[in-house]
């Protein structure tokens, strides 16, 4: 699947539940609506999209949500997923639920990566930026898990917002020495469900870099995927083949639309051919009204001709999707 700018699909992100057991400030309000469960696509119809997107060149799915470990078939789902389309199956999750059986059973089942999600390593700031009663401690244990249970390469995710918690880049910097893997920054974008991002809230990665480098300094990685959201660094004290590296991912400050291979579909049916799309085609309809396989691998190619060049955050005409990240799944 190729788009009217010449990118080619690889990846497709599916948010299988717009619920999630947090409320992350920087994503979710309180009283979110949620889609009703008739609204959200089956085990059967996630499966059948993916197979038909795998059969059109996507190489590579990320189940995401919302929460994804809350998903009540997640097994069946990884299970059908991996015999039917054949693709990479990777996860991120907040991990706050994760156990030891369940990530046994998903790895038999075909899931090969997680990706977690960690912003505070203080409990009452994990609290109130998660508005949960989870406790940071618990996301390492299911890190640690993740890692004994080889769903590798684990990757650690986290957000800064200025005045909250930019001040632990260092601290969670150095998870990534800790666990020997890759901990990532991503810039905080506009989509919350609140609509509250501002750019006075808002830490580049250069400043995030800067101020890691203070204590570990870095040197850039030169074996980058063109493609992957991330540019990655070493620690300088460290071996150059150390699993340990920095990310940062900066969509806000150096877009990287130009490389794209991403498409998304929500938990309701709809395919996004951006994160910030203001338009979206859905695809529950005609998987609800008998269409065919071919049919539905049109729908995917006409969907994604329409990605857009990039998403303009930084243009004066932008404006922030309806749906919150939690919904579109990131
Ligand atoms: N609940 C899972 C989790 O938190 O990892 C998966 C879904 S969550 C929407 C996926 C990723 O999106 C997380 O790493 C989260 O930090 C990130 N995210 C959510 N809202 C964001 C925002 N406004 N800006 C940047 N990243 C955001
Ligand atoms: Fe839930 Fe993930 Fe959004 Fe936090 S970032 S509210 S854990 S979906």
């Amino acid at each position: 699947m190729v788009d009217s700018h010449g990118r080619t699909i690889r990846d497709l992100r599916i948010s299988i539940t717009d619920r999630c057991n947090f409320r992350c400030v920087y994503c979710m309000e309180p009283d979110v609506r949620f889609a009703s469960q008739e609204a959200l696509l089956t085990v059967d119809e996630i499966i059948r999209v993916a197979t038909v997107a795998e059969s059109l060149g996507v190489r590579k799915v990320r189940l995401t949500g919302g929460e994804p470990t809350l998903h009540p078939h997640l097994t069946a789902l990884i299970a059908g997923l991996s015999s039917a389309s054949g693709v990479e199956i990777a996860m991120i999750t907040n991990a706050s639920l994760l156990k030891r059986d369940a990530l046994r059973e998903w790895k038999a089942a075909g899931l090969k990566r997680m990706t977690v999600s960690i912003d505070s390593l203080r409990p009452d700031r994990f609290a109130r930026l998660t508005r949960s009663s989870a406790s940071p401690h618990q996301v390492l244990k299911g890190v640690e898990l993740s890692l004994i249970e080889g769903l590798t390469p684990v990757k650690l995710n986290a957000v800064l917002i200025r005045g909250f918690n930019d001040d632990e880049a260092v601290e969670l910097a150095a998870l990534s020495r800790t666990f020997g893997v890759e901990m990532r920054f991503i810039e905080y974008m506009p989509l919350d469900s609140g609509h509250a991002w501002d750019s006075s809230k808002w830490v580049s990665a250069s400043e995030t870099r800067t101020t890691i480098e203070r204590t570990f300094p870095l040197i850039p990685c030169d074996d980058d995927d063109p493609s992957s959201t991330a540019r990655t660094f070493r620690f300088a004290d460290l071996r150059a083949d150390s699993p340990a590296r920095i990310g940062f991912i900066a969509p806000v400050s150096t877009p990287f639309c130009g490389a794209c291979s991403r498409l998304r579909l929500t938990a309701d049916g709809q395919v996004r051919p951006c994160l910030f799309s203001t338009t979206e085609w859905d695809i529950r309809s005609p998987l609800r009204n008998g269409a065919t396989d071919e049919e539905l691998a049109d729908f995917l190619i006409d969907a994604t001709w329409t990605k857009q060049p990039g998403h303009g955050i930084s243009s004066l005409g932008f404006r922030q999707p309806e749906r919150p990240m939690s919904a579109i799944g990131g």
